[in-house]
């Protein structure tokens, strides 16, 4: 794979207004090494020790990209993350949103946050609900927190099916992102929208997505068994 000519080509594709994270999961420091050099602005992380390891080989490097925890955030893990992570896209609960908080207080920084929206009410999937006002009254409850900047919505969409069947998903989330943002809230800044993913992200950003995660068509295909 030619991870630097693939990242290249998808950044000429997407609109300017797109922000491309890249999902490191399983890659290689050489790899995210790669992108970085070849223009990346954003890597994202589901785990806080695989992002750790990640961060600290790539020393220098670091700097040059904002780092995004994309996977579920344990509560045990908050101040090793925030050592790293400048956003953390997957907060579900007042209470996760609480604990980042009080930790980010701690430390004395901010930290940028988005909702992250179960869209397609999947049982197992992590989220919160797909309803305007559960968003909202989550997003007024965050709002009072000062050490949190609230600055997007993200979903995973639904995994099932054809991609394209995502769109009517994509699109509510749209709606409901464009529905806080109207609110005008003083502590809110609702700027981003981050959904898509490899397989989707064309429909995505044709449904309203400014930002895209990818993976695979980076990368490769992801081989587990070598993490
Ligand atoms: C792995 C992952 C992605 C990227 O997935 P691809 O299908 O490889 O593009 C995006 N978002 C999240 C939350 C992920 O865990």
């Amino acid at each position: 794979m030619h991870v630097a000519e693939n990242y290249q080509r998808i950044r000429e594709e997407v609109p300017d207004n797109v922000t491309i994270v890249l999902a490191g999961k399983t890659r290689t420091p050489e790899e995210i090494r790669e992108v970085i050099e070849a223009g990346a602005t954003d890597i994202g992380e589901n785990y806080v020790q695989e992002a750790e390891k990640m961060y600290d080989s790539l020393g220098e490097e670091t700097k040059k990209v904002r780092w995004h925890m994309i996977g579920h955030l344990q509560k045990n893990k908050i101040n090793k993350a925030l050592r790293i992570f400048d956003v953390m896209q997957t907060v579900d609960s007042l209470e996760k949103a609480i604990d980042i908080n009080k930790r980010a207080k701690e430390t004395g920084r901010t930290v940028s946050v988005y909702i992250e929206i179960n869209i397609g009410s999947e049982m197992t999937k992590a989220g919160i609900k797909p309803e305007y006002e559960v968003v909202e009254n989550l997003v007024r409850e965050i709002s009072e927190l000062e050490y949190l900047n609230l600055e997007g919505l993200m979903t995973m969409g639904p995994r099932f099916g054809d991609p394209k069947d995502s769109r009517p998903y994509f699109r509510e989330t749209k709606d409901i992102f464009e529905r806080i943002k109207a609110l005008n809230l003083s502590r809110v800044k609702m700027e981003t929208l981050s959904m898509g993913m490899s397989n989707s992200y064309k429909f995505a950003i044709e449904e309203g997505s400014n930002m895209v995660r990818l993976g695979t068509v980076v990368f490769g295909e992801r081989n587990f068994k070598n993490p």
